[in-house]
């Protein structure tokens, strides 16, 4: 499968009719917006076997982890934004003092214009999606970057979507950095970007020339900070789920398990028989089909990682470039310093980092860019609220890990160098709305504002 390339010629012209529907107020009535959300709906449930498939064969996703992770959310996300719509555009009044009990003072809810969506490959339905129904439910016209990386998904929705969106409001554009480059150049009133911290900085600065909001949707390394008091079993079965989800290409996954060596011990004798039960003796032949990684480069990026370590390799480590298949890889008694340490792995491959006590651990953690998610394990709410009270994130999750993410209500997004803004449910309506701050002054109160003008007299200054 190929990806159709957009002709960077037509960017100009795309950008100028999005912008000229935007001031026409096409998008703005709800019925509108409404229909637009049922469309997207109706795009992803009429085709869902179709972008099964191209999951499939982008990274080999089992079907229930592609309803599961991508297609059922971005459903259940457009009929939550549907029925929430009326309420969350209503204007806010607010509540004034006596000096203006004469004035009308109110917010309106209004999209911020014309705004561009960038999408990442490792659930490129969910993360190109997810923030469009907020920037459809605003009123916004809408320009979509589908991943190049996940290639026959990415021409599906190509496909697909002119069939069912209005393309005088909502268009997509196809390709990689050169058109995302191209784009760029065009001002935007608001960019909204997933991926790497690498390229969340081009974005970052390329929006800066036009004073461009942005929402960075981007990564790091999220830790779990295990204390000795867990259920080793239920450990062991919530962060290997959470690792070799999506074969661990998963913004939030699990980057690695930072403990006591009493915990690591346990958890290497626990972690392959959870291993077998989710995957069979062979991963790669798996009835559950565990997932792929997306290309070569990615895979040979692994690959150097797991050669460089200074760890102990207590599980896995095979790996077939043919069928871009790593092992699931559990790595013992890795050193603070090592290459596994460095960036966000982004892979299957868990590395155990053994500490003195929980102290360390944080100190550790918190010696690291503040992460996008952390995770931290304890029976005891005391040592659970003293990890959060010292360490920082985007987002945690105690005794489990992934799930804030599906949570509409939970605002999802990182801190820094892990993301800026964040989106799901009403907070996406926000990113892409402007509160528009009005305030209504009747003629009628003349009398009462006079005292503002000058020449100021006596009688000024006693007020
Ligand atoms: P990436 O940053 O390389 O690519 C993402 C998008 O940027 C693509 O649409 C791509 O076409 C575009 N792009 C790539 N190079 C560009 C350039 N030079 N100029 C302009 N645009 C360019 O994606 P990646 O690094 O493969 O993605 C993995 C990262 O994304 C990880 O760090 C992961 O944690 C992060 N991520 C974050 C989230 C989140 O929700 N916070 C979700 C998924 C992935």
């Amino acid at each position: 499968m190929e990806l159709i390339h957009t002709d960077i010629d037509e960017l100009p012209s795309i950008v100028q009719k999005l912008r000229k529907s935007f001031h026409s107020n096409l998008t703005k009535p709800l019925r509108y917006r409404k229909e637009q959300l049922g469309n997207l709906y109706r795009m992803i449930d009429e085709n869902e076997q179709a972008f099964c498939d191209a999951l499939y064969k982008d990274l080999h996703k089992h079907k229930y982890e592609s309803l599961l992770g991508e297609l059922a959310w971005v459903k259940q996300e457009a009929l939550d934004t549907t029925s929430s719509l009326k309420n969350w555009a209503e204007p806010n009044y607010v509540k004034v003092n006596l000096g203006y009990m004469m004035n009308k003072c109110h917010v309106r809810k209004e999209p911020v214009g014309i705004v561009l969506i960038i999408g990442t490959w490792n659930y490129p339905v969910n993360l190109l999606f997810m923030p469009f129904i907020g920037a459809i439910a605003a009123g916004c016209t809408v320009i979509l970057k589908p991943s190049e990386l996940s290639v026959h998904t990415s021409a599906l929705i190509s496909e697909l979507f002119p069939k069912y969106l209005d393309q005088d409001a909502y268009r997509i554009v196809s390709g990689g950095a050169v058109e995302t480059t191209a784009l760029l150049k065009h001002r935007f009133d608001h960019i909204f970007y997933t991926g790497s911290g690498k390229v969340g900085k081009i974005i970052m600065s390329a929006a800066a020339e036009h004073l461009t909001p942005v929402t960075l949707e981007l990564g790091g390394k999220s830790p779990t900070i295990v204390a000795s008091d867990v259920d080793i079993s239920i450990l062991a079965k919530r962060i290997i789920w959470g690792t070799m989800y999506n074969c661990g290409q998963t913004c939030i996954a699990p980057d690695y398990m930072i403990c006591e060596r009493s915990v690591q011990d346990a958890f290497i004798k626990e972690a392959p028989k959870v291993l077998e039960q989710f995957y069979g003796l062979d991963p790669q032949s798996s009835t559950s089909r565990y997932c792929r990684i997306i290309n070569k480069s990615h895979f040979d990026r692994l690959q150097n990682l797991l050669n460089q370590t200074k760890g102990r390799i207590v599980h896995g480590g095979n790996f077939d470039k043919e069928d871009l298949y790593i092992s699931p890889t559990i790595v013992a008694d890795v050193p603070k310093e090592d290459k596994l340490m460095e960036d966000e792995i982004f892979g299957p491959i868990f590395p155990i980092v053994v500490v003195e006590n929980l102290d360390e651990a944080i100190e550790y953690v918190n010696s690291k860019d503040i992460p996008l998610a952390l995770y931290p394990f304890s029976k005891s709410d005391k040592t659970v609220k003293h990890i959060l009270d010292n360490t920082r994130s985007g987002g945690v999750v105690i005794n489990d890990c992934l799930m804030h993410f599906t949570v509409k209500d939970l605002p999802f997004g990182g801190q820094g160098p892990s993301g800026i803004g964040s989106y799901h449910g009403k907070r996406s309506f926000d990113t892409f709305s402007h509160e528009r701050s009005v305030m209504t002054t009747p003629f009628a109160m003349e009398k009462l504002v006079k005292a503002r003008y000058p020449p100021y007299t006596e009688f000024n200054m006693k007020l």
